[in-house]
């Protein structure tokens, strides 16, 4: 697992910029939740991270290597987003080791890591499925088992629970949270659902038209928030 760190990042499309100087410090290990209202930056602050987007200006770092130019492929992280899309004509296991083929892992090297990931999202009975065969909750498993046969430094999750119904919902949020405490992998997770965000993070970063309104713990946002723009949000329902 490695820090990651934002320096005053910034971030234009053409001439509007959506970003205005984000600086946030993650700790190797922490699980922390950015969140704040659709269209606030929180996607593009994670793309950022990813290398899927690139910076306009500042600097990003993971573990003490800036990656501003680094490839998605040599950052050492593993995403999941919110519609998984998994591979329709193959299975489970394939789905989940189908990065390592293309690294071209050795077939031991693949089962030694498909196999305790199934395990730990209990998925060693589906792994002949094919996706259809899938309930949902099942499929955002498979998709969380992809990120976890990289073995990565950090995970990226990008409101991988909104296509979910409220109950399974709920479930999943203790399921992530107990992957996150068996494997100790530095997440950042990005939600516009304030109650995920209080119930799943060591740290909440609240965000607000491209800006961080407030760092700090559930406690702390909820019983000293900054400004009235973090006391209502944090304070409304979902
Ligand atoms: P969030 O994930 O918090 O809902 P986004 O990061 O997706 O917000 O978007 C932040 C802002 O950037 C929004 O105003 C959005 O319209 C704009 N935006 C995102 N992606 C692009 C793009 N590829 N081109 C132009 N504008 C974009
Ligand atoms: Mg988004």
């Amino acid at each position: 697992m490695a820090s990651v760190t934002f320096r005053d990042v910034r971030k234009a499309f053409g001439t509007v910029e959506v970003l205005h100087g984000v600086s946030v410090d993650i700790d190797e290990g922490q699980f922390v939740v950015l969140v704040g209202p659709s269209g606030c930056g929180k996607s593009t602050l994670l793309r950022m991270l990813a290398g899927l987007e690139h910076i306009s200006a500042g600097e990003i770092l993971i573990g003490d290597r800036v990656v501003n130019d680094l490839p998605p492929k040599d950052r050492d992280i593993a995403m999941v987003f919110q519609n998984y899309a998994l591979y329709p004509h193959i299975t489970v296991a394939q789905n989940m080791a189908f990065s390592l083929m293309l690294k071209r892992a050795s077939k031991e090297e693949i089962e030694a890591r498909v196999k305790p990931a199934a395990e730990i999202l209990g998925l060693t009975q589906l792994l002949d499925r094919y996706p259809r065969q899938l309930s949902g909750g099942q499929r955002q498993r498979v998709a969380m088992g992809r990120a976890i046969v990289r073995d990565p430094q950090v995970f990226l999750f990008d409101e991988p629970l909104s296509n979910l119904d409220a109950k399974l919902r709920v479930s999943m949020r203790t399921e992530i949270k107990n992957l996150h405490q068996r494997l100790k992998t530095t997440t950042v997770y990005v939600t516009h659902d304030q109650i995920e965000a209080m119930t799943m993070a060591d740290k909440i970063v609240v965000m607000h038209d491209g800006r961080v309104a407030q760092v700090g713990t559930p406690l702390e946002l909820y019983d000293r928030p900054d400004n009235l723009f973090v006391a209502g949000f944090i304070g409304s329902p979902a």
